[in-house]
């Protein structure tokens, strides 16, 4: 099955977006039934992982620490002036993975898949490969 690319619009330098809706609705629009899905982010600033989609201060508690543990410094080699948003997209990672039951994503109750921009605001993908499965 051929892997979908879903189009992410960010508004800020750092911005923590639950995308849970749209890897559903890839989910769904590609009658995908058994397996795992793979969210992979094909940037070098951005990332993905998955946390709590109920209270909307986990998202904001995540920006900001990260920010706080990696801030924007002048001191880095990086000349391109955003070796910061490099760190913090690979200390979230590049990909993650649900599993796929019924077309349903396994998600616990309150998790949400969560694209993650730190140098925004920019048009961004996030492509679903689907791994079928028993
Ligand atoms: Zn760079």
């Amino acid at each position: 099955m051929k892997p979908v690319t879903i189009e992410v619009r960010t508004d800020r330098r750092t911005r923590i977006l639950d995308i849970t809706a749209l890897v559903k609705a890839a989910v769904q629009d590609a009658g995908f039934k058994h397996g795992a899905v793979m969210v992979y982010v094909p940037h070098t600033t951005a990332g993905v992982t998955i946390n709590e989609n109920a209270d909307p201060d986990v998202k904001y508690d995540m920006e900001t620490t990260l920010n706080r543990l990696v801030p924007e410094d002048p001191t880095y080699r990086h000349a391109e002036g955003n070796a910061d948003s490099h760190l913090k997209a690979s200390m979230m990672g590049f990909s993650t993975m649900v599993p796929i039951h019924e077309g349903r994503l396994m998600l616990g109750t309150w998790q949400g898949i969560m694209f993650c921009e730190f140098d925004g605001p920019r048009n961004r993908k996030v492509i679903v490969s689907f791994l079928a499965g028993a």
